[in-house]
């Protein structure tokens, strides 16, 4: 029988996962369909239930649902345990395991697709909402030389940082927290926007000098220049959107359920309209 997989949020529709989903299962030859299901508000956790009840294998879970699947699951493993939220659940004989694939997926696409090291660098994380959550500790797992975490409401980062206190000695130089209005003349290798500001064509307000030479300026929103991506071209950064994180991401999570790990590269491409 074919086994059932599904994307479960509130909106759903544009969701490209589906798409994702299913150029895995034609390259790795798996036989599995793979659907979204928009819960209501207040019923993520029937609608959950509900596709195990009826035989689901896995959900991948997208906004405003990831902090409540992390209470859903039953055990949580890897990277979802600190992170406070769950974007994949694999349906395990009864039980539901809950795992967070945000931040491999992001740390992949620097890394291998965009053969950017971070071991070492000055890395520049804007942003203190769930994405930054889900990212943090894969990220300072990479041993970068320093961080600097920037947000509008600095309270937020604040706790963000408190909240991964014991990972911060993997950065050389440790974690601080920053007003964007303080960042001054400092200079970083690698800015990562984890902020929601590009979908409503905003940026954080960054100085000119952010970017060292041969920065690479990294937006987690993905099928767009932002308004941060055009800033940084212009002053000389490598750019990249959220469209590898998202494929490296769905990847991950292929593998969770499946044990296979499919191409990425020509989904990437596929996304970008390339392939
Ligand atoms: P969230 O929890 O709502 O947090 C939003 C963050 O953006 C907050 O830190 C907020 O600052 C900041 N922000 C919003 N508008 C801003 C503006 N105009 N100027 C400065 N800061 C602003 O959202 P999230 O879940 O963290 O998601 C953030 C983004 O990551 C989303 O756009 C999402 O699409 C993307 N994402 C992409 C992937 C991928 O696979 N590519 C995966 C996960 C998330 P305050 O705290 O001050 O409000």
């Amino acid at each position: 029988m074919t086994d059932q997989y599904a994307v479960i949020g509130n909106p759903v529709a544009h969701s490209k996962s589906p798409l994702i989903h299913g150029e895995f299962a034609r390259q790795t030859g798996q036989d599995i369909s793979y659907t979204t299901i928009l819960a209501p508000l207040d019923g993520f956790r029937d609608a959950a239930l509900e596709f195990r009840d009826m035989g689901g294998k896995g959900l991948n879970v997208t906004l405003p649902f990831k902090h409540e699947a992390w209470n859903l699951v039953n055990e949580r493993a890897d990277y979802a345990l600190d992170a406070g939220a769950v974007n994949t659940i694999k349906f395990l004989d009864g039980r539901m395991v809950g795992y967070n694939t945000d931040g491999l997926g992001l740390v992949r696409d620097i890394k291998d697709n965009l053969q950017c090291p971070i071991r070492g660098k000055r890395l520049l994380l804007m942003g203190a909402g769930g994405a930054t959550y889900g990212v943090m500790e894969p990220l300072l797992h990479e041993q970068p030389g320093q961080v600097v975490v920037a947000n509008r409401t600095l309270d937020k980062a604040v706790r963000l940082a408190g909240h991964f206190e014991k990972f911060q000695r993997f950065a050389a130089h440790g974690v601080s927290v920053r007003p964007y209005e303080v960042l001054g003349s400092a200079q970083f290798d690698l800015v990562i926007n984890a902020t929601s500001a590009g979908l409503s064509d905003e940026m954080p307000p960054l100085p000119d000098a952010v970017f060292a030479a041969g920065a690479l300026a990294y937006d987690m929103v993905y099928g767009k220049t932002t308004p941060f991506l055009r800033f940084a071209q212009a002053r000389g950064a490598r750019i990249a959107d959220g469209t590898g994180m998202l494929v490296e991401q769905a990847a991950e999570s292929f593998f969770i359920w499946r044990g296979m790990r499919p191409q990425t590269a020509p989904v990437i491409a596929r996304l970008r309209g390339e392939g």
